[in-house]
């Protein structure tokens, strides 16, 4: 199997370290860059990150829909 570390991001928090995160909000600010609003459940810190994102985004989505797709057949 090929590797699939891209598939998620793994964000940890600014203030405890943990990676018990998870995003609340993303929002698109231009056409590269989207801002991802983090919440840890560990400490309740609330922190914000910018993704940079190249034309990898649109791959993310066509790998997404087949998935979703196929847990809605079963
Ligand atoms: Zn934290």
């Amino acid at each position: 199997m090929a590797s699939i570390s891209r598939s998620h991001h793994h964000e940890k928090c600014p203030r405890c370290g943990s990676t018990l995160v998870s995003i609340e909000w993303d929002e698109r600010v231009n056409a590269r860059e989207v801002q991802n609003l983090w919440y840890c459940w560990n400490c309740k810190n609330e922190f914000v990150t910018t993704v940079t994102s190249g034309e990898k985004e649109p791959s993310v989505t066509e790998i997404t829909a087949p998935f979703f797709t196929s847990l809605l057949v079963e």
